[in-house]
């Protein structure tokens, strides 16, 4: 079975493929804007596309997949933050970059196989956008300011279908006024290629035909995936707020200038919304991955929290979704360990694996909570010798597997293998009391200490033979 993903722009379900005659997948992925921590609303899209590029990595060969993602290391942001901090703008995205990628690290996101810098394709971006403006798709306005002509492609809104709705009205409000100044945009819907030089922009800043500025946000992903990857790729992928204006740009310039189509397949994932609500940082549930480590839960959760829903599908992220996240894994870790056993190994007499299901799931549009739902029921009535133990087919699918989830066996027994925090005397007793309590039925007296457990910073897990103290993750 191909693996066959959902396409944004002929919204259709459709094979992934290599369209080169060498069999090399490009796979172009847009990165992080480097001027803070990334939240867990960007790290939705980055482990969505470590898993898919895990993925096509089993489907064609390591060796056949191209993974690039750029980072945006020059526009409003960075330069704002340096200015603020009074440090050069390259000792901060430097600082950010390095975090970024302890962070992917630590998620187990694999790295990209080029991470092309905006500041590093510098000549690349005015190459293209001199292109532009010889092909009549870009126009200088007075301040040097060079913009890309939306009028001139005909092509522009297909992938948002926005052509009928905000174009209209860009269109409706630029024709109001017969004289737009001179140092304007000619169109309200046209957007910048090439950003002239302000005071707050400091140092940072290039020369260039049309005078000194810096690139258009939007260029640099044009500029960085036809350098690396060919003026046709493969598969574009990124978090669905990009894909209006980011990506219908875009395909405007590449197409523009290399008079060839720019994607075969664009791919984008939801939202992560946190407690029922849009992330803010006035909302106070704006999480980078290191508030949630100060609260006790591993990356590894986080990452088996982002893929537990539809990557196409908004995802509610909680604590509680966290605390569940633990202990899947926990139970992942088991059932691995008991198909690790060669105990408990069966002949398989060549029949392929029952878990090829799970494979099957991710194939299928990148389900990965239909994957993770058929891997705990099959793998534990595999490990139960539910229809037999598990073959060794069983073990090498359950590896796979894990490997495209990014969970693999190492992973998991790393972190079941961490030290749990040990309570002190003080809170120990209190549980005692709590025990004593319970198991004389008075539960008035249980809850209320559970209560003051919690208040300390501790939750106790009954059993019907004892009790655990967990510290309480708040
Ligand atoms: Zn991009």
């Amino acid at each position: 079975m191909p693996i066959r993903l959902y396409d944004s722009l002929t919204r259709s379900l459709r094979e992934l493929q290599p369209g080169e005659k060498d069999g090399v997948f490009r796979f172009y992925n847009c990165g992080p804007t480097v001027y803070a921590p990334a939240h867990i609303g960007n790290f939705r899209t980055f482990v969505v596309n470590d898993v898919l590029r895990r993925l096509l990595e089993l489907e064609f060969g390591p060796a056949k997949v191209k993974h690039v993602r750029n980072l945006t290391d020059v526009d409003d942001k960075t330069i704002r933050r340096s200015r603020e901090e009074r440090r050069p703008l390259e000792a901060v995205t430097k600082q950010w970059t390095d975090k970024f990628h302890a962070d992917c690290d630590a998620l187990n996101c694999l790295r990209p196989h080029v991470e092309p810098t905006a500041t590093g394709h510098i000549q690349e971006q005015i190459d293209m956008i001199d292109v532009l403006m010889k092909k009549g798709n870009a126009y200088r306005a007075a301040d040097g300011s060079v913009y890309f002509k939306v009028s001139s492609f005909d092509g522009y809104g297909r992938l948002s279908r926005v052509k009928e709705r905000e174009l209209q009205v860009g269109s409706a409000l630029a024709g109001k006024s017969q004289a737009v100044d001179a140092d304007e945009k000619e169109d309200a819907t046209d957007f910048a290629l090439w950003k002239a030089h302000k005071p707050d922009d400091g140092v940072n800043s290039w020369n260039s035909p049309w005078g000194t500025g810096r690139p258009g946000w939007h260029i640099e992903c044009s500029a960085m995936s036809k350098k690396h990857l060919g003026e046709t790729i493969d598969l574009h992928t990124g978090g669905v707020d990009l894909l209006f204006p980011h990506h219908e740009n875009e395909i405007a310039q590449s197409e523009c200038c290399n008079g060839t189509p720019f994607s075969r397949h664009w791919y984008h994932s939801e939202h992560l919304l946190v407690d029922g609500k849009k992330m803010s940082k006035s909302l106070g549930n704006l999480y980078t991955l290191d508030d949630l480590k100060a609260k006790g839960f591993s990356p590894l959760a986080l990452r088996y929290a982002l893929i537990a829903g539809h990557p196409r599908k908004q995802l509610n992220f909680t604590l509680e979704s966290l605390h569940a996240a633990e202990s899947a894994l926990k139970k992942l870790q088991v059932i691995v360990t008991v198909f690790h056993d060669p105990k408990y190994r069966v002949a398989g007499n060549g029949t392929p694996s029952r878990l090829g299901e799970v494979l099957g799931h991710l194939r299928d549009d990148l389900n990965t909570p239909a994957a993770l739902g058929s891997l705990f029921k099959l793998g534990h009535e595999i490990s139960c010798g539910i229809g037999g133990g598990p073959t060794d087919a069983d073990v090498a699918t359950l590896d796979q597997i894990l490997g495209v989830l990014g969970l693999e066996a190492t992973k998991l027994n790393t972190l079941a293998a961490a030290p749990k925090a040990e309570a002190p005397d003080d809170i120990k007793a209190l549980a005692e009391k709590r025990w004593a309590a319970k198991a004389s039925k008075d539960f008035a007296a249980a809850d209320t200490l559970r209560k003051e457990l919690a208040t300390a910073g501790w939750s106790m897990l009954d059993r019907k033979d004892g009790y655990s103290l967990e510290p309480l993750k708040k």
